[in-house]
């Protein structure tokens, strides 16, 4: 089936604001994109709304992995283990370059903790119907050694392996918003909700427009917020008593090195000394590591602190786990936190608190929290039922599922091979852009794309203004090209090459690219600051 090339963020607010909409969702992460997604697919006129960039709260801040939900056995959680492995399978589907098969190896230093591994995953892949292919095989000593060579086989003898997936969350974001535009939603990026006023009979919206600064009204018949850690800044007064708060923000810390210091060849589960699980996973170049999982105090923010004990605590787990040279804070090239907006269970500690979602609704207002991006599509099910009520019409989930905005591929091995074929790219370069642009990658690169590093495109920066709605430099080189944390060894010499087709293509005066390429800069320097906080 072919897809067409949407475009999403690419309308002026003021154009949009004057229409009137079936479905207005606030929030362009994962949560907001599948529901608008779904709401288009169903048929509603429906608008997106994204306060800064798509993609640029939590869900550019995940470790990434589609969960088939291992952990939510060992939580007791049967139908999320279910959820989790039949969604992967449907993402995989959708959208075969964004969602990749990998092995996760389980390392346990005692016969008691490897019997247990094995029951459970046992369990787990019985519970969840996981596929032949996809069952998990155990190691001894001998493998392992051969297997995964750096890991601790003198303390680490055993290990199961085991089918995850792996995915790119801000991509995923893009592709389901792109779908979502396919379907006729628009989305707008940098338009941010001030004031909801709810009604029975419908809602309206004030939005500021931040490139403008103007405030404009939006109406609709229903709202949904899906703003993630914000939900509850969003909320209108309640009619009683102000009820407790509904969300638990907790921080989670990711860091990352080169492949060279920690060359991994598996997606390894490691323990960390408080018994929490911490990955270690590579990437092209690089491997990154997380996360930790700790109370955020204060409000919902975009770019909360990385402080030197994340790292440490990372750092420490990594080193209990692998031989060789241990890694120390001059080793990480980058790190990035990102906040769990979870339902809040009293008495409970963060990495206890269940990872389920919520959907309440207050006349026109359908609000949803919690969740994970594994659950996307269940979420946006689950809102859709809610928006059912309100606008009194059943809105299932369309079948059958069509592909995400470059899902739509044969043969990925096949692609990799053309493109890798077409533009004499070696096999890491090639597998870097189909896996970013899926069956689009010839649309993005052109016939003779012209090199900014020697991994990026000029092409890349002009599609993500032009299709995927990036408007700041921060939006193309964070969440479009992903170059900060996965090529962060060429990011500085992407900056200026970068800044300078966007300044041609958004029409930016030198002063503006200057703070452009200063904000970047200051972003990167941040990144590394929790040295200084030592
Ligand atoms: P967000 O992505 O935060 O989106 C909310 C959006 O609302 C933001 O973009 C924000 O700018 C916008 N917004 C806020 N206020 C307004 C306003 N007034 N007007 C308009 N827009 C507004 N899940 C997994 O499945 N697998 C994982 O491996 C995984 N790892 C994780 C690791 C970490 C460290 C963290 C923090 C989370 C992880 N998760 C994982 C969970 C997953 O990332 C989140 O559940 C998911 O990304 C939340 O998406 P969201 O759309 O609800 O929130």
């Amino acid at each position: 089936m072919s897809v067409p090339r949407p475009r999403i963020g690419h309308r002026p607010l003021a154009e949009v604001a004057g229409e009137h909409y079936d479905l207005v969702v606030i929030g362009g992460g994962i949560t907001g994109a599948g529901v608008a997604r779904h709401a288009a697919q169903a048929g509603l006129r429906t608008l997106l709304l994204e306060a800064d960039d798509f993609a640029a709260g939590t869900s550019s801040r995940s470790t990434k992995l589609i969960h088939g939900g291992l952990r939510y056995l060992a939580m007791g959680d049967i139908a999320l283990v279910r959820e989790g492995v039949r969604e992967r399978r449907h993402l995989l589907a959708m959208a075969p370059h964004l969602v990749e098969p990998r092995w996760m190896l389980v390392p346990a230093a005692t016969w008691g903790r490897y019997l247990l591994l094995r029951i459970g995953i046992a369990v787990y892949e019985r519970l969840g119907k996981v596929g032949r292919g996809d069952r998990h095989r155990n190691w001894q000593r001998a493998e392992l050694a051969e297997g995964e060579p750096l890991l601790d086989s003198g303390r680490l003898p055993r290990a199961c392996v085991y089918r995850e997936y792996l995915t790119d969350d801000a991509r995923l974001v893009l592709a389901t918003l792109r779908a979502a535009a396919a379907d006729g939603a628009v989305a707008c990026n940098y338009a941010r909700v001030r004031g909801i006023d709810a009604g029975d009979d419908g809602c309206r919206l004030e939005v500021l427009d931040e490139a403008t600064g103007a405030t404009h009204t939006v109406s609709a018949r229903v709202a949904v917020n899906a703003a993630g850690p914000w939900v509850e800044s969003l909320l209108p007064p309640a009619d009683g008593p102000d009820p407790a708060p509904r969300l638990h923000l907790s921080k989670g810390v990711h860091l990352v090195v080169d492949r060279s210091r920690l060359d991994v060849r598996h997606m390894v589960m490691m323990t960390a000394a408080d018994g929490r699980p911490v990955f270690a996973i590579a990437r092209g170049g690089v491997t990154y590591v997380g996360t930790t999982d700790t109370t955020h105090h204060g409000g919902a923010e975009l770019w909360p602190e990385v402080q030197a004990a994340d790292i440490d605590y990372l750092l420490a787990t990594v080193n209990d786990h692998f031989r060789g040279r241990p890694l120390s804070s001059a080793d990480v090239l980058a790190t990035w936190a990102g906040l769990r907006p979870l339902i809040r269970q009293p008495g409970k500690n963060p990495k206890e608190m269940s990872r389920r979602d919520e959907v309440w609704r207050q006349r026109s207002l359908v609000t949803v929290a919690g969740g994970k991006l594994t659950g996307f599509r269940p979420m946006a099910e689950a809102v859709m039922a809610a928006v059912g009520d309100v606008v009194g019409r059943h809105l299932p989930m369309p079948q059958p599922l069509a592909p995400l905005a470059g899902g739509d591929i044969a043969d990925l091995a096949a692609l990799r091979e053309a493109v890798s074929g077409r533009y004499q790219l070696d096999p890491t370069a090639a597998e870097r852009l189909v896996r970013l642009y899926g069956s689009e990658v010839v649309d993005v690169l052109g016939e003779r794309p012209v090199p900014l590093t020697s991994s990026m495109y000029a092409e890349e920066v002009a599609w993500a203004a032009d299709v995927e709605g990036a408007r700041t430099l921060e939006d193309v080189v964070y969440r479009r090209l992903r170059a900060p944390w996965f090529l962060p060894g060429e990011t500085p010499a992407l900056l200026e090459p970068a800044a300078d087709l966007l300044a041609g293509r958004l029409g930016w005066s030198d002063a503006e690219r200057q703070r452009q390429l200063d904000a970047v800069r200051r972003r990167l320097a941040d990144e590394l600051a929790f040295r200084e906080r030592a």
